[in-house]
C-alpha cells in the first residue's frame, strides 16, 4: 500500500489529509489557527505557531493509521497564498510576524504604485492587478520597518517565504529553501511568462534577490525531509486555489472551477497560453506537471474572485438573525417562488472583478410591503450566483472560449437552491464532485504523479467522481432579463 500525505495549510487551520493509491481519503486531522488584527485592516499570524499546527496535524494523522514518516510515499503541499514571512537563515526566527494576504497595510504603497509610470509594466509581467494582497509590498513593509532587515536580507541573512516555503525550510531543517511556479505567481515579483524572478519587480519593491527562495515546477521531487519527520519525499507544492483546480482534475485549457467559501475564487485553465486579461481577471501559473525541472510546458489559468459570496450568509445569521444556520438558507429560500423583486449586492468591501469598485456598498434594492424574510434569504443566495456569472463571462471575454461547465467545491457549494440557481443562470451545468476536499486532493496528485504512483494526469482524472450535476433549466429568455435586472441593481451599490 503506498500512502500520499497532503498538507493544507489554510487561513483558519492546518489540514493533514492521508490518501491510498486510489485516492481515496484515509484519515484528515485539521489544528486552528489564530489571527491577530493589531490595527484596523492589518491581519497577522505567528509563523512559528503555523509550523507548530501543522506539525501537529501530521503526527494525528500518522496516528490514526500507525504509520512512521516512512510509510509515506509521497507528500504535497497546498498553501493560503501570498502570506509572507521573512526569517533568520541562522536561527531559524521569522523577524516579524507573517502578514497575512488580506493585510491592508500596503493599500496606501499600492494605490501610489498603481498611479505610477510603473503600473502598466507591473500588470503586464505579472499578470497581476497592483493591490496589498500580494506579497511584494509586504517583503518591502518588513524590510523598511524592522530594524537592520534590509541590510541582513542584502547580505543573505534573512529570508523570504511564502508558507509552503516556509513548511518546507521546517520539514528540512533549514536545508531547503524553494517555492513551486503557483506560490511565486503570487508575489508579484516574478514574469508570468519566464517564471524567474524579476529584476524590475525586485527593484520597484526594493527586494534583494539573495532573500529568495528557488523557483521548482508544482510536480516533482524537490527534497526528503529530515528530523522529526525524516524520509518523507516533498513532491508537490501549489498554492491553495490552483491545488483545488488540479484536485478538480481541471488539467486542460477552459475547464473551470469555483470555490464557494466566505469569498468565491473561479479559476479556467488556461493551457500553455499566457492569458492577457482585459476585464481586469488575474493571469496565474496552473501547477504544472512537469517533473524535470524545465518550464517549457508552462501552464496558465486566469482568475476572479467575489468578495462577498458565503459571508453574506453569515452576515443574515450573525448580523440580521434571519436565518439560525447557514444550512437554513436553502429550505427558506426554496419556500418561495422567486425574490418578488428584490435584488441583494453585499458589496460590503467594495466590488471585485469586473467592477473593481471599492467604494460600492451594499445594497437590498426592490423592497415592496409584501417582501418577506423568503424574499430577502433568496436574493442573497442568488447574489453568490448572479457575482460568479460574472466572472465567468469576463473570462470568457477574455479567452473568446466557452467555459464548457463549472466544477463546484467549497462550503457553500452542498446548497442546492444554490447550485441549481447558479446553472441557471450560467446556461451551463455546474458539477459538484464526490470528494469536495479539491485543495488536499490536488495537493496529493501533484506529488502522487512525481512519484510514480499514479501514471499522470489520465489516471487521476478517472478518480474525479460527481455527487451531483445541475443541468440550467432556465429559458434564455429570462435569464437574461434576471442578468440585467441584476445590472440595475448593482449600479445602485457602485460609488
Ligand atoms: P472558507 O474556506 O472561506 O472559510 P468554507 O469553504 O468553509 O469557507 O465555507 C464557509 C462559508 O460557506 C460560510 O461563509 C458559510 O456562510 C457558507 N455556507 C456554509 N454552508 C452553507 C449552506 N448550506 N448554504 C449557503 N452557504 C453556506
Amino acid at each position: 500500500m503506498s500512502y500520499v500525505l497532503a498538507l493544507d495549510e489554510g487561513t483558519t487551520s492546518a489540514r493533514a489529509v492521508l490518501y491510498n493509491e486510489r485516492g481515496e481519503r484515509l484519515a484528515v486531522h485539521a489544528v486552528p489557527i489564530d489571527c491577530a488584527y493589531p490595527k484596523p485592516g492589518w491581519v497577522e499570524q505567528d509563523a512559528n505557531a503555523i509550523w507548530r499546527a501543522q506539525s501537529a496535524a501530521i503526527h494525528a494523522v500518522l496516528g490514526q493509521w500507525n504509520l512512521t514518516p516512512r510509510d509515506i510515499a509521497a507528500c504535497g503541499i497546498a498553501n493560503q497564498r501570498e502570506t509572507t514571512v521573512v526569517w533568520d537563515r541562522k536561527t531559524g526566527e521569522p523577524i516579524a510576524p507573517a502578514i497575512v494576504w488580506q493585510c491592508r497595510r500596503t493599500a496606501d504603497f499600492c494605490g501610489e504604485l498603481a498611479a505610477s509610470p510603473y503600473a502598466a509594466l507591473i500588470e503586464k509581467k505579472t499578470g497581476l492587478v497592483i493591490d496589498a494582497y500580494f506579497s511584494g509590498s509586504k517583503i518591502r513593509w518588513i524590510l523598511e520597518n524592522v530594524p537592520q532587515a534590509l541590510a541582513r536580507a542584502r547580505d543573505g541573512e534573512i529570508l523570504f517565504g511564502t508558507i509552503d516555503t516556509w513548511l518546507i525550510w521546517k520539514l528540512t531543517g533549514g536545508e531547503t529553501h524553494v517555492t513551486d511556479y503557483t506560490n511565486a505567481s503570487r508575489t508579484m515579483l516574478m514574469d508570468l511568462a519566464t517564471g524567474e524572478w524579476d529584476r524590475d519587480m525586485l527593484g520597484l519593491f526594493n527586494v534583494p534577490p539573495a532573500m529568495l527562495p528557488k523557483i521548482v515546477p508544482s510536480s516533482g521531487r524537490v527534497t526528503v525531509t529530515t528530523g522529526e519527520f525524516a524520509g518523507i519525499p516533498i513532491s508537490g507544492i501549489a498554492g491553495d486555489q490552483q491545488a483545488a483546480l488540479a484536485g478538480q482534475a481541471c488539467f486542460r485549457a477552459g475547464l473551470s472551477k469555483n470555490t464557494y467559501g466566505t469569498g468565491c475564487f473561479a479559476l479556467t485553465h488556461a493551457g500553455n497560453r499566457q492569458p492577457h486579461s482585459s476585464h481586469r481577471l488575474l493571469g496565474t501559473r496552473a501547477a504544472s506537471f512537469d517533473s524535470k525541472g524545465s518550464d517549457d510546458k508552462a501552464t496558465f489559468a486566469v482568475e476572479g474572485s467575489v468578495f462577498v459570496a458565503g459571508a453574506v450568509i453569515q452576515w443574515l445569521r450573525d448580523s440580521l438573525g434571519l436565518i439560525t444556520t447557514a444550512a437554513d438558507s436553502e429550505p427558506i429560500a426554496a419556500s418561495v417562488p422567486d425574490t418578488g423583486g428584490v435584488h441583494f449586492v453585499p458589496a460590503f468591501v467594495g466590488l471585485g472583478a469586473p467592477y473593481w469598485d471599492p467604494s460600492a456598498r451594499g445594497v437590498i434594492s426592490g423592497l415592496t410591503r409584501s417582501s418577506s424574510r423568503a424574499h430577502i434569504v433568496r436574493a442573497a443566495l442568488e447574489s453568490i450566483a448572479f457575482q460568479s456569472r460574472e466572472l465567468i463571462d469576463a473570462m470568457e471575454a477574455d479567452s473568446g472560449e466557452p467555459v464548457v461547465e463549472l466544477r463546484v467545491d467549497g462550503g457553500a457549494a452542498v446548497n442546492n437552491f444554490l447550485m441549481q440557481f447558479q446553472a441557471d443562470i450560467l446556461g451551463k451545468p455546474v458539477v459538484r464532485p464526490a470528494d469536495v476536499e479539491t485543495t488536499s486532493l490536488g495537493a496529493a496528485y501533484l506529488a502522487g504523479i512525481a512519484e510514480g504512483i499514479w501514471s499522470g494526469t489520465d489516471q487521476v482524472e478517472t478518480f474525479w467522481k460527481v455527487d451531483r450535476r445541475f443541468d440550467p433549466r432556465m429559458p434564455a429568455d429570462e435569464r437574461e432579463e434576471r442578468m440585467n435586472a441584476w445590472c440595475k441593481a448593482v449600479s445602485r451599490a457602485r460609488s
